[in-house]
């Protein structure tokens, strides 16, 4: 009676695995023979405990990519397959820390207790399980909030040269989710230790790291965990957006990553295409980009925002990733550098960046105070490279306009790291509206800027929260606004 027992419990002690033999060592990437039940994107182990993820076969030989150091894996040495798949732990422990790309702790605070474990891979949600996005984002950057709106669900790509304040503007939405019950992901691919840093003090100072998780695929880790970090920031959001939470994630730089993924692409001895990338680095970041989205109620409710950064050469916004990712995303935001150095900061440029759904979840009070501003803003730029070559003989409404439009510049040029408020931005743009700004001088406008809304919000604190209850514009709040204007301004 007592055999089963025992073989029961014998067997216990055994683990199923196969048994393969490391042929070459190539960088990163390792030859393996003997493994034939291996599959393509499962985990296998060298001897020393270090991973490695299956990227392919040749004839009976396994690519396998390693992830972690290399230094210790010889010709020769054994290599496990012991059938588990490509996944990584996932779950509420995550908020406030950093991770590498397996989900390992990497902040020395100790482990994280995982609620469940997801496939790196996992497929992105169906149609049928998503609805239209109807909810904003509110990023906090001034003219994203006004011109070019973000919607929860939406993929929006953050493209410009180095140095445009790419990564500021992420960070500025990040900062801005305080308090509005969103779980943020910062996922950096490539850039440099002392950058992470700057990012990991920043949050940490505005008390955002609790909402946040920080995915580290630095240029000093290992090339499969920077080929991976994107892939398991995806994976740690899609547990928040599975359990109905809204998610938004940065992917610090999404450029980094194609050049990681050809580097891993030409040590496989693939056929190099285009610029030398592998023919699927369209697809990688497809599989990537499509699993944001906004889950029906039925499933939750959640929903995962995407804001990629791609960095690209001297303004060509036509290079081959950038086209790739410009058409497999939602709008862009295109930040250029002859603005930035002109001290239009953030140096968003109204005409090449646009949100293809985000203005159907736009506030209705910030549809109508929004609806002319790009028109109105594209014309004052012809106005200006106009009147650069004719200075004199301007019509009244040519010099209105030119007004209007330097008086918007100075409206939504905003610091770095000082998001603002929905509730102010509406305010500003009534009263830029009703033109009273058009003939003040800069150091008027900045004044203004600075002081005007704090004023306001302590003369009608309930105004304030009416416009966010009610996202509309109704007389009374108007009245209150013209009010406060002819105290600040003492008009009569
Ligand atoms: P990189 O190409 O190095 O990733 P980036 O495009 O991400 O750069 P940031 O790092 O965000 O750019 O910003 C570059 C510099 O510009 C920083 O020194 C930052 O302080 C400054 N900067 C960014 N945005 C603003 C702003 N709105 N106002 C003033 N300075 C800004
Ligand atoms: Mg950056």
């Amino acid at each position: 009676m007592s055999k089963p027992a025992v073989e029961k419990q014998s067997r216990a002690q055994f683990e199923l695995r196969e048994v393969g033999i490391v042929k070459s060592v190539r960088e990163f990437i390792v030859m393996a023979c003997g493994m034939p039940s291996c599959v393509n994107g499962q985990f296998v182990e060298f001897k020393d405990g270090v991973k490695g993820m299956v990227m392919g076969f040749k004839e009976d030989d396994v690519q396998v990519l390693v992830l972690g150091s290399q230094a210790s894996i010889h010709v020769g040495d054994e290599v496990y397959n012991k059938g588990e798949m490509a996944v990584i732990p996932v779950g509420e422990g995550f908020l406030g820390r950093m991770v590498n790309a397996l989900a390992e702790p990497r902040d020395g605070m100790g482990q994280i207790e995982p609620q469940d474990s997801y496939s790196l891979f996992r497929d992105a949600p169906g149609v049928m399980d998503r609805i239209p996005v109807d909810q904003t984002l509110e990023t906090g950057t001034k003219i994203l909030d006004a011109v070019i709106p973000i919607a929860k669900g939406q993929r929006q790509l953050l493209i410009g040269d180095r140095i445009t304040g790419k990564t500021s503007v992420a960070l500025d939405c990040i900062l801005n989710q305080n308090g509005r019950n969103v779980v943020c992901i910062y996922c950096c691919i490539g850039k440099t230790y002392s950058n992470l840093l700057k990012v990991l003090n920043l949050l940490r100072e505005r008390e955002a790291l609790d909402y946040t998780v920080v995915v580290s695929g630095i240029a000093s880790v290992p090339v499969g965990e920077q080929f991976l970090a994107p892939y398991t920031a995806c994976t740690i959001g899609e547990y928040f957006m599975q359990h109905g939470r809204d998610v938004f994630v940065v992917f610090d730089d999404l450029t980094k990553h194609s050049w990681v993924y050809r580097q891993i692409s030409l040590l496989l001895e693939r056929a190099p295409g285009r610029e030398a990338y592998p023919g699927d680095i369209f697809y990688i970041h497809s599989q990537l980009v499509e699993r944001a989205g906004y889950l029906k109620p039925e499933l939750g409710g959640g929903s995962m925002t995407f804001f990629p950064i791609v960095e690209i050469l001297q303004g060509d916004v036509t290079g081959y990733v950038s086209t790739n990712l410009i058409s497999m995303t939602d709008g862009q935001i295109y930040l250029n550098t002859s603005l930035f150095n002109k001290g239009v900061r953030p140096a968003i440029d109204f005409g090449l960046s646009v949100s293809r759904i985000g203005n159907k979840a736009q506030w209705p009070i910030m549809k109508q105070l929004s609806s002319k501003l790009r028109l109105e803003y594209l014309q004052y730029q012809e106005l200006v490279q106009m009147t650069q070559l004719r200075a004199a003989g301007l019509s009244k409404e040519a010099e209105t306009k030119l007004k209007r439009g330097s008086a918007m510049t100075q409206i939504f040029i905003q610091e770095k790291n000082r998001p603002v408020v929905m509730e102010e931005l509406i305010v500003h743009l009534y009263v830029l509206s009703r033109g009273i700004l058009d003939d003040q001088s800069q150091d008027d406008l900045k004044k203004y800027k600075k002081v005007f809304f704090d004023s306001y919000q302590k003369a009608f604190p309930e105004m304030v929260q009416k416009i966010r209850q009610g996202k509309e514009m109704t007389q009374e709040v108007k009245e209150s606004i013209n009010t406060a204007l002819k105290k600040y301004f003492e008009i009569e």
